[in-house]
């Protein structure tokens, strides 16, 4: 998934300042954003007022969308530094190709991990033969300093833990809930589960007090601590949990994500994340150049997305609000 904002402003995130050291709930609406001429994605992170929950510094929930006889999801081959991709589906399927030559096909249940540290290139697309719907998430995890120049690597899990309880199936796709630990690579203390919740089903999801957390309704209208979540919103629940009550009437779906709060301050732009406006413009003019640093992504079938002009302002002082 990529940022196709035609002028993407540079956002400082990142530090502790607007961690909630307890427990809240602040309910965060997202946005809607074109991804290409043919999709149309929520983003919930960054938002007004919040820009990461733990190392998760983006997330977009597209769908679920018709797309029959349409071409669903087309994101040309662009680049991402600094960051990992982590590609959720909840219905249909997406292929995926990177610089690295992977070529994979993610369905529901199954996970793709993209680590770009120093510089990768992928694209996203519906697979000519299709699902009649497209349903996901695409979530982005900042890299913390001591692994953002790592090697890229691209990471396929079919097999994820689940934990089941009360009507309520939680598969644990990133990081460990309960002892259940996700093969996918992480680089700091964090958590992705994905929550399907039966008509009356219920549960008290156990967390790690010392992360922060948010909940997104996917489908259905799921309660979590209180409150009707329904789909295209976001709980920030904050710091100093050690559960969280979900329920549901109907049948419901929604994704918690949590972590250690991200110490070190961020620069993101476009689909890079680094620490100053000077890196994000090295990475966008090795883009540019077609710099052997993000390599080539083949046999999709078009262009490449070009880089967004780079703002003329200057990054943001640090602290300041939006
Ligand atoms: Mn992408």
């Amino acid at each position: 998934m990529s940022d196709l904002d035609a002028a993407p402003r540079l956002a400082e995130c990142g530090g502790r300042a607007g961690v909630a050291a307890e427990p809240v709930r602040e309910l965060l609406q997202g946005r809607s954003v074109p991804l290409g001429e043919s999709t149309e994605v929520r983003r919930l992170l960054p938002t007004l007022g919040r820009r990461m929950v733990g190392a998760w510094c983006f997330v977009d929930h597209y769908g679920p969308d018709d797309i029959v006889d349409r071409p669903g999801m087309q994101v040309p081959p662009h680049p991402h530094i600094g960051l990992q991709t982590v590609s959720w589906l909840l219905g249909g399927e997406v292929l995926h190709r990177d610089s690295l030559g992977s070529l994979q096909t993610l369905t529901p249940g199954t996970l793709g991990v993209m680590t770009a540290g120093h510089g990768i290139a992928h694209s996203e697309e519906s697979p000519a033969a299709h699902s009649p719907l497209l349903h996901g998430a695409q979530l982005w995890v900042a890299l913390p300093d001591g692994a953002r120049a790592t090697a890229p690597a691209w990471e396929f899990h079919g097999d994820l833990p689940v934990l089941e309880d009360g009507g309520t199936r939680t598969t644990v796709f990133m990081g460990e809930m309960a002892g259940a630990r996700s093969a996918g690579t992480t680089f700091s203390p964090l958590v992705g589960a994905d929550v399907t919740l039966a008509a009356g089903g219920g549960t008290r999801l156990p967390l790690e007090p010392d992360f922060e957390y948010a909940a997104l309704t996917t489908l259905g209208a799921v309660n979590v601590d209180g409150v009707d979540l329904a789909p295209g919103s976001l709980l920030y629940l904050g710091c100093g949990r050690s559960e969280l009550q979900v329920s549901a009437a109907s049948p419901g779906h929604l994704l918690l994500l949590g972590g250690e709060p991200f110490d070190e301050q961020i620069v993101m732009w476009w689909n890079f994340v680094a620490r100053s406006g000077e890196e994000i413009g090295a990475a966008r003019a090795d883009w540019t150049n077609a710099d052997a640093r993000f390599g080539e992504v083949h046999g999709y079938a078009g262009d490449r997305l070009p880089a967004p002009p780079f703002p003329s302002t200057r990054l943001k002082p640090r602290g300041r609000v939006r």
